[in-house]
């Protein structure tokens, strides 16, 4: 029985196990998952400083339109915040300095007038002005990253200054990726013309590697039930296994067949979608296996909406879906009714708002569209006409 996209991918997704954590350097954890919460052990910044290059004063002193002040310090980035600040006095500060005590606002070098021991300052200067209040930009024990949150560069530098030389996160998904099929040849093998190079396993690693994972390269498992017993049997060894082609109705199509007999769970087998229909899912124990079809088009579309969801969440992500948007065709489209169509476009920002246009023929094996393609338009399987200037959801790839 044929499935609903949607209900496909929550099949998966609800069947989807997290890989326990693990304990990382710092920069190691750049991509992936958080497993703890964090909060502030402390208020940043640790202490009121300067925002600027200038002068330290106290606004009272500066209330008039021209005032001269006596320097009587230097402070700069990483000094002590002596000697304190006295009337009708002005203590010289660099970018992060610390505050000294009885200054209350901080005088730009751009707005001030420097004169060997003394400082013209033209007020009135308000109280605060260009100071970093201790806390401001965080108060010690709020909650600043959660766990599931992936970890970019702004996490990063936070989890840096609260002084985290390593940080717990979920493991790494190990996948394996097992390519099938009598007419495929390895990469780097001597090409010929009856031969078709096994480009899947390269564009599937490379996806797999994109969303923080390692994959496995397990090579080609050829189309008896011998090869695959054997290449499935070593993929299972795996957090997750990706096998592309001989899913379809084909009289060597036995993927399902050896997965059955390795006692395997099929959970579905063809989904409502195109490209992609063949797509099966199954599991053994908790491992997920994602047998895609052997298109190289149906691979990558079907990997983007099924296995990269599925892996971000075993890897311990919360937002596992791509953003979705609502882009403008800007050409009318036709598709059959009954299936989900990822139709590959070109989206484009025309005075802010998105625009699509098809990046070519549609048909499965043109994998060219792919290429030039930014973007997948998701039109929903009722439908069979989207007339120009119609709205659609699109999500980049
Ligand atoms: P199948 O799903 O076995 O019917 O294969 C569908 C189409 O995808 C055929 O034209 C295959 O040659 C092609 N194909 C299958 N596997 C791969 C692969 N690993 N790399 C490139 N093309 C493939
Ligand atoms: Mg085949």
């Amino acid at each position: 029985m044929s499935r609903s996209f949607e209900y496909a991918r929550s099949l998966i997704l609800n069947n989807i196990t997290q890989l326990p954590p693990e304990t990382v350097p710092l920069l190691e954890s750049f991509g992936r998952a958080l497993a703890v919460d964090i909060s502030a052990p402390f208020d940043l910044p640790r202490f009121d400083n300067s925002a600027m290059d200038g002068f330290a004063v106290r606004s009272e002193d500066c209330q008039r339109p021209e005032v001269t002040l006596q320097i009587t310090g230097y402070i700069p980035a990483g000094g002590r915040g002596e000697p304190s600040l006295t009337q009708g006095c002005a203590v010289k500060i660099m970018t992060g300095g610390p505050i000294p005590t009885g200054c209350n606002a901080v005088v730009p070098f751009e707005e001030a007038e420097e004169r060997e021991t003394e400082v013209i300052i033209h007020g009135p200067v308000n109280s605060l002005d260009h100071i970093r209040f201790r806390g401001e930009d965080i108060r010690q024990n709020d909650l600043t990253m959660s766990t599931g949150s992936a970890l970019r560069p702004a996490a990063i530098n936070m989890l840096a200054s609260f002084g985290y030389v390593e940080i717990p996160v979920y493991r790494k998904a190990k996948v394996a990726i097992l390519s099938t099929g009598d007419e495929l040849i390895e990469l780097g093998d001597p090409l010929s013309s009856d031969v078709v190079v096994n480009s899947n396993s390269w564009s599937l690693a490379a996806a797999v590697h994109e969303l923080g994972a390692e994959p496995v390269m397990l090579g080609i498992a050829r189309d008896n039930h011998a090869s695959l017993r054997d290449k499935l049997t070593a993929g299972l060894e795996y957090d997750a296994l990706i096998t592309s082609a001989g899913v379809s109705a084909g009289d060597r199509d036995f993927v399902r067949e050896v997965l059955a007999e390795l006692d395997v769970k099929q959970l579905f087998w063809k989904v409502d979608i195109k490209p992609g229909r063949p797509t099966t899912f199954s599991l053994k124990g908790t491992t997920p296996v994602f047998s895609l079809p052997g298109n190289p088009v149906s691979s990558m579309i079907t990997f983007e909406q099924f296995v990269r969801p599925a892996l971000l969440k075993m890897m311990g992500h919360r937002q596992v879906i791509k953003p979705l948007f609502k882009a403008t065709l800007k050409e009318a489209t036709r598709k059959k009714p009954g299936r989900v169509q990822f139709m590959r476009v070109f989206i484009t920002n025309e005075n802010g708002e998105l625009t699509i246009n098809s990046s070519g023929d549609q048909n499965t094996g043109i994998v060219c569209t792919m290429l030039r393609a930014n973007g997948i338009a998701i039109l929903p399987a009722e439908r069979d006409f989207f007339a120009a200037g119609e709205t659609v959801t699109v999500q980049f790839i």
